[in-house]
């Protein structure tokens, strides 16, 4: 009996995490994500329609720390820095930002850059076309 009210308070309490849980998830729905319905879920992003702006805004080159434009050949994606000219691979929606893993290809034009930090109304970066 005693093991038995054990366990009822227990599944409560995972109930409860569950209702909490849903809670914050369910927030950015009614709030700030509230501009872009249904295109990701909560605190993600969806690497096949280009990287979050948030993301684009923090990285840059590991060799100068000059900025990096999102750019799509294909399937094949990368960040190509403004100022070098280096092309960083991103695998499964991950920018891998090491200078060992960057081919160096020619610098974006002041087309591709501006075209890159175009953003689109549901606030994705413009996905910009190579020009290799
Ligand atoms: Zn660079």
């Amino acid at each position: 009996m005693r093991m038995g009210w054990l366990g009822a308070a227990a599944g409560l309490a995972a109930v409860g995490a569950v209702v909490a849980a849903r809670r914050i998830f369910n927030a950015p729905d009614d709030g700030a994500d509230g501009a872009v319905p249904n295109s990701h879920g909560a605190g993600g992003f969806t690497p096949r329609e280009g990287l979050d702006p948030t993301l684009l805004e923090i990285l840059a080159c590991p060799d100068d720390k000059q900025p990096v434009i999102y750019q799509r050949e294909g399937d094949a994606e990368r960040l190509t820095c403004t100022s070098c000219g280096k092309r960083y691979p991103v695998r499964d929606g991950i920018p891998v930002m090491l200078i060992d893993e960057a081919t160096v290809g020619p610098l974006p034009t002041e087309a591709d850059i501006a075209a890159a930090h175009a953003v689109r109304p549901e606030g994705k970066p413009a996905v910009v076309g190579a020009s290799a």
